[in-house]
């Protein structure tokens, strides 16, 4: 028997206890031991490979070791498999940084295989890092030489099988529709990916003119006047009272909210007015205004000739309130949530003059080539010189950014793709009824709201370094069909060929003729 030493020397003893389960392959003489035995399975949760181990991290990991311990001691078959998740916008900022990459643009300068392979190598290390520190921890008896990684093929294929079940079953779609978008990272992202922050804005009151009524302005409130380039509309509350105002000193009339009336006018601008008439917002519906920005924005004219209801008032009971701004809501469909679903309902066409960097395109006339963020000065004074600004004020208000870089997000439509979760609702709160939740609130408030409050899922993104969408599209333009891969072999089998690594941008090239209408070809959408 050996002396006890006189100081406890923790450090060492717990050296010769990693030294003796490893000499002695514990692990595999207790894998040995549970053959036969009853199975319980378990799936970790995994942790991001973005560098060191956090406490979160490892208090999780310690938990579920208790739980491995304690099933696996009760005589169970236990799966102990590790997980890593290593995809996304995390790696991909952190990389573009260590390469000093300032934007999308730049990658594809470097060159998305070299990227890729960064990204890869960046996780590797990590994970292996990570991989010690658990095993420091004492979560010792895990499967950590075969974790299952995000980026093995065979996790992709696990989720281009989901994506093929989910298209057979009408569960996946396209949609063009306004997603809040990080315009330095130039891609859509999902509910979970931005933070909210408050921020100081310019909040401004504008008088639309009528076109029908003489020396006659609506008046709108906004705190995004980058928006108004995409104006189509106003929204006003059928069932609140409005008012229109005769201004003697400017000798024009105005049309606002009857709420809002004192406020703005006696107290803000200190105005004199008359009442001229008062009625419901319902009145007001396809009432025609001309556009703030006609002259510099000529692809409003366009607009109007698509449908009746452009530059004209429409009605939401739900999302106009007079109690906030002056009870008239200037609407840009390819801009707001909100303003996408009236316009939906009103027949408006979906606008969106900005790219995916958030720079207004072409269709934006004189605003083209410059950044959203920084037009909404210039069209302040803009309107100040037209002589339509009434009013500005400074709000600090919540708003959107991108959780990896911080950016200001540019909400906009665009095409992406979506899981439509909401049609299974139903379902997965009756599972949610089956499962054994401890302790009991977490299942039967916590995760039946998030599950009731579901929305359909954006899983499109415009970036590099993740599962490539399994989707390929004909490019015959009169054809565009679309197929959704479900595995590397129906990959092969069908286009003759797949790369080793099913990661961008090897995939990109795997493309064939349309078996449908023989003419175009197949190329895969190119998100993630
Ligand atoms: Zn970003
Ligand atoms: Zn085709």
């Amino acid at each position: 028997m050996d002396k006890l030493e006189r100081s406890l020397n923790l450090l060492k003893i717990e050296n010769e206890i990693f030294d003796y389960w490893g000499k002695e392959n514990i692990y595999s003489l207790i894998k040995k031991k549970e053959e036969g035995k009853e199975e319980w399975r378990f799936i970790d949760g995994p942790p991001y490979t973005t560098g060191s181990i956090h406490l979160g991290t490892a208090w999780n990991k310690i938990m579920k070791d208790y739980f491995i311990n304690y099933k696996r001691m009760n005589g169970f078959s236990v799966t102990d498999t590790p997980g890593y998740d290593t995809h996304g916008l995390p790696i991909e900022v952190q990389m573009e940084k260590e390469l000093n990459i300032k934007n999308k643009q730049e990658i594809f300068e470097y060159g998305v295989d070299d990227f890729i392979k960064n990204c890869k190598e960046f996780a590797e290390k990590n994970l292996a890092l990570m991989n010690k520190q658990f095993k420091r921890l004492g979560c010792y008896f895990w499967d950590w030489e075969d974790p299952y990684i995000t980026y093995k093929n065979s996790y992709l294929e696990g989720v281009w099988w989901t994506l093929k079940r989910a298209w057979e079953n009408g569960l996946l779609y396209k949609f063009y529709r306004p997603q809040n978008c990080c315009p330095r990272c130039a891609t859509a992202l999902a509910k979970h990916e931005f933070d909210y922050k408050n921020i100081e804005d310019t909040s401004l009151f504008v008088k639309i003119k009528s076109s029908e009524m003489e020396d006659t302005y609506f008046i709108i409130w906004t705190t995004t006047p980058w928006t108004l380039v995409a104006n189509e509309a106003i929204m006003v509350n059928p069932t609140e009272k409005y008012l229109k105002i005769r201004i003697e000193e400017l000798d024009e009339y105005w049309i606002l909210a009857q709420a809002a009336t004192v406020a703005l006018i006696s107290g803000q601008l200190d105005l004199k007015y008359k009442v001229v008439e008062e009625f419901y917002g319902e009145t007001l519906k396809g009432m025609k205004y001309i556009h703030p920005l006609a002259e510099e924005v000529p692809y409003q004219a366009e607009l109007e000739k698509q449908s009746e209801t452009v530059h004209t008032i429409v009605l939401s009971e739900e999302y106009v309130s007079a109690s906030e701004g002056v009870g008239l809501v200037h609407t840009a469909p390819g801009h707001g949530p909100e303003d996408f679903e009236v316009g939906m309902e009103n027949g408006l066409p979906i606008f969106n003059p900005v790219d995916i960097r958030g720079v207004y395109t072409e269709e934006a006339g004189e605003f083209e080539g410059k950044f959203v963020f920084d037009a909404n000065q210039e069209i302040l004074n803009l309107l100040e010189e037209k002589g339509t600004l009434i009013h500005t004020g400074e709000i600090e208000h919540e708003y959107a950014h991108c959780w990896r870089c911080k950016s200001k997000l540019v909400y906009q439509a665009t095409e992406q793709w979506f899981f439509n979760t909401e049609k299974i609702v139903d379902d997965l709160l009756e599972k949610n009824e089956e499962i054994y939740w401890v302790p009991d609130w977490a299942g039967e408030r916590w995760f039946k709201s998030w599950l009731t409050s579901l929305k359909d899922w954006c899983i499109s993104r415009q970036r590099f370094w993740g599962i490539p969408l399994s989707i390929w599209t004909c490019d015959n333009e009169e054809c565009g069909d679309t197929i959704v891969i479900g595995s590397a072999e129906e990959l092969k089998e069908i286009a003759g060929e797949c790369p080793d690594d099913l990661h961008r941008p090897w995939i990109d090239k795997v493309t064939w003729k349309c078996e449908k209408c023989e003419k175009g070809t197949k190329r895969r959408i190119e998100d993630i």
